[in-house]
């Protein structure tokens, strides 16, 4: 019997729901509440694999690494690293959130976590232009020598100090998919690409090597729904759906639009935030033309209305 998988990209509110609720307790309240969701999609019969955000979570990592480093000349954590440890901690707490919840439910279903890298170009030209601030804000003397010590590329933020900036390259291999696929194929609910994925690239010696960049989690987890044959790509977020004219007198929220609709609105350029919708409606057209069939953006109380068609803005090929 052929798997119906589905790949869900949960987005930064599924983690923290504010700016007070932002603990590792917050955090893992949120994720129970997002799990509860996503075990209804496995109950429907899909087969679950799960993408996440990670950007505030790495922005954490950095500033506890950039404060004891200062007050205590502890090291640094390089970037990927940070990437790769809230790959592992978001990921243990989606997976005992769902692995309580499907024990509760006396589903028996294996979750995992997969710690990921995701191949990008070295010649990805985002490496040309460096533009996503990462890290705390320092002043001009500290940013200049770490621009000349350790090659950083930073630019001074408005008024309010020196910010160290990165790529966003386009992912192009996930480097663990034959692992993920194996493991969707013995029944395992996979958590994956987390921030998209730790960014890495094969060096001149033809071995992978992490660089500092962040990757977009969209487009990291659309390559993951591409790469896995997925029935469904939903990206869960913040909207129950998508607007035309967003947050405008004359907003329109969408209920099922095509691809080349979903072009022609992304090409219009004023319905979608840059930096928010922009890269959803960009991952979706991604895996559409890719070979997918349907996606779905949604928020994670919809999720299950969403996939009975009741609710959500469903994005179609034809
Ligand atoms: P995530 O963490 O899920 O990636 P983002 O904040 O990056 O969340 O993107 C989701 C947000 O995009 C929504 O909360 C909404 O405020 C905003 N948004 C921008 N344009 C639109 C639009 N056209 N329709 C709906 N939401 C939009
Ligand atoms: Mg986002």
């Amino acid at each position: 019997m052929a798997k119906k998988v589905a790949v869900i990209a949960i987005g930064g509110n599924s983690l923290i729901k504010d700016t007070k609720h932002q603990s590792v307790e917050d955090q893992y309240l949120a994720a129970t509440e997002t799990c509860v969701h996503i075990a209804d999609m496995i109950e429907a019969g899909y087969e679950v694999v799960i993408g996440h955000g990670n950007g505030p979570q790495v922005g954490f990592i950095l500033r506890r690494s950039e404060i004891a480093a200062k007050a205590e000349g502890m090291h640094e954590v390089p970037l990927d690293v940070c990437g790769a440890d809230s790959q592992g901690a978001i990921g243990y707490s989606l997976q005992q959130n769902l692995q309580n919840e499907l024990h509760r439910r006396g589903i028996n279903k294996p979750v995992a976590t997969v710690v990921t890298q995701t191949l990008v170009d070295r010649e990805d030209p985002a490496f040309k232009s460096p533009s996503k601030p990462i890290g705390g804000f320092m002043d001009e003397i500290e940013a200049k020598r770490r621009q000349k010590e350790m090659g950083w590329t930073v630019v001074e933020d408005a008024g309010r100090g020196w910010r160290r900036v990165v790529a966003s390259p386009n992912p192009k291999e996930i480097v663990e998919i034959e692992s993920i696929k194996a493991l969707i194929k013995s029944g395992t609910i996979v958590i994956a690409v987390g921030g998209g994925g730790i960014p890495v690239i094969r060096n001149a010696k033809g071995d992978l090597e992490g660089v500092a960049a962040v990757i977009d989690k969209d487009f990291g987890s659309s390559l993951l729904a591409t790469n896995v044959d997925a029935e469904v790509f939903v990206i869960s977020t913040a909207v129950e759906r998508v607007a035309l004219n967003y947050g405008k007198p004359d907003q329109k929220w969408l209920d099922k639009i095509t691809l080349s609709d979903a072009k022609k609105y992304l090409a219009e350029g004023t319905h979608f935030a840059k930096g928010s919708m922009a890269p959803k409606i960009q991952a979706v057209i991604r895996f559409l033309e890719a070979g997918g069939k349907q996606a779905i953006i949604t928020n994670p109380e919809n999720i299950g209305r969403a996939l009975k068609g009741e609710t959500g803005t469903w994005i179609i090929k034809e």
